[in-house]
């Protein structure tokens, strides 16, 4: 087995160079009068949900590091740590990415923990760090777990994984149209990922690409940038407070409201908790499908375009 294993956590080691290309950015914006909109409120909001997910790492991270660590017992298989394991480790942990996040717009408990990701009407580098304070309890840990038995050491695959997340803070700027095409085909971009933040019945659920936006197009979920229908950012339901712990736990409350109404089945209660975002029992609610469908009832000449 490997042992003694340190890698470096890079996204620590990235603060500066986000703090610096924020500020770059709203100068940008400033002198350029284009290329992005900044709101105090937002921005704060967005840094502090940032900060708060650090600490909860601190906190709680010792959960999926004791889960994996039980993994890597228990497989006869060690990958090593040479420079082919590595970036075999990355791409495939792109594809875990890929499906988290997935996950995490399609299952509402995992949702509860992406949300507040979504929960900014504007799109700048500081959107991308409203990352979640409850990961933990999404469980979504689970889907590293097939890399660890793969024989890549826990400290190898969070090390990966902190390389996809710091890649992921440039994509959120208005301030980049497009990259050049053949970059556009393979890799995740502010355009790609513009999109993936749109409220627009087109753009729900679709581009959940971490680094390499060929998963979206390999599994039927890509939608490309329209210019004839610019991206509105947020939630199909904006929840309008800057309130940090409103931001966190807004749709965890809401769950325990839903799956705690009365005369409901126990297969309504779950489903409350792990269908869609948008179910609802009697129908009254809608989700990305109905969203879509009642899109083309109005706009017939849309069908068959990206995303509808
Ligand atoms: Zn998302
Ligand atoms: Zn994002």
């Amino acid at each position: 087995m490997t042992s003694a294993l340190s890698f470096p956590d890079v996204t620590q080691l990235a603060v500066p160079f986000f703090i610096a290309a924020i500020l770059a950015e709203f100068l940008w914006i400033a002198i350029k009068g284009r290329g992005g909109r900044y709101e105090t409120r937002d921005a704060v909001t967005s840094l502090i949900m940032g900060a708060g997910s650090v600490a909860s790492g601190l906190v709680l991270g010792f959960i999926a590091w004791g889960f994996f660590m039980l993994l890597w017992q228990i497989t006869p298989l060690d990958m090593g740590t040479s420079i082919w394991a590595i970036l075999i480790c990355f791409v495939l942990d792109d594809l875990r990415y890929y499906w988290v996040h997935r996950f995490g717009h399609r299952i509402r408990w995992v949702w509860a923990s992406h949300v507040n990701h979504h929960s900014s009407q504007h799109y700048n580098l500081t959107t991308a760090l409203r990352q979640t304070w409850t990961g933990t309890f999404s469980f979504v840990m689970l889907v590293r777990a097939p890399l660890v038995l793969l024989g890549f050491h826990p400290g190898l695959v969070l090390f990966v994984g902190g390389i996809n997340l710091v890649y992921q803070f440039w994509i959120h700027t208005e301030a980049i149209g497009k990259m050049p095409r053949w970059f556009e085909a393979v890799m995740n971009t502010p355009s790609h990922h513009r999109v993936h933040h749109g409220r627009n019945p087109r753009y729900l659920d679709c581009n959940y690409a971490g680094v390499f936006i060929i998963w979206d197009k390999m599994f039927g979920t890509f939608v490309p940038e329209q210019e004839r229908d610019p991206v509105d950012y947020g939630l199909v339901y904006n929840i309008a407070t800057f309130n940090p712990l409103r931001v966190a736990f807004h749709e965890w409350v809401s769950i325990f409201r839903d799956v705690t109404q009365s005369n409901l089945t126990l297969k309504e209660r779950l489903l409350y908790a792990f269908a869609p975002p948008g179910y609802s029992h009697d129908g009254s609610r809608d989700t990305s499908e109905t969203i879509k469908k009642k899109h083309l009832d109005r706009h017939p000449q849309d069908r068959g375009t990206p995303g509808l």
